[in-house]
């Protein structure tokens, strides 16, 4: 997948791990996210449970979250609506955010 930024670059999406894509989670859905965890984990002790209950929720994370690519030039954030729409976002001309989707977090880059 490519996406032609505004600003004339071209956004790859082609593997995994890119450093300027990432996966919204609407608040709406956080809850009902962080129960499907509890309950996979509270809830399976054989490998096929478990194997089931990963599998369900890929299927629930494939489900709620939204992809998001920024632009490595202009730092401009493209985001799916629900309806799997592309919209852009600007950051403002005085703010560097080139990374917010880069993933790093105390301890790690
Ligand atoms: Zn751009």
């Amino acid at each position: 997948m490519k996406i032609h930024c505004e600003c004339g670059h071209v956004i790859h999406d082609g593997t995994d791990g890119l450093a300027h894509k990432g996966h919204v989670i609407p608040d709406r859905r956080w809850n009902e996210l962080a129960d499907a965890i509890d309950e996979a984990v509270e809830t399976s002790d054989t490998p096929r449970q478990r194997e089931a209950a990963c599998m369900r929720l890929r299927v629930l994370l494939n489900d709620m979250a939204r992809t998001a690519w920024q632009c490595t030039e202009c730092g401009r954030l493209y985001l799916d609506n629900a309806d799997h729409h592309l919209r852009s976002f600007e950051p403002r001309p005085d703010e560097d955010v080139r990374d917010i989707l880069a993933g790093g977090s105390k301890g790690r880059a």
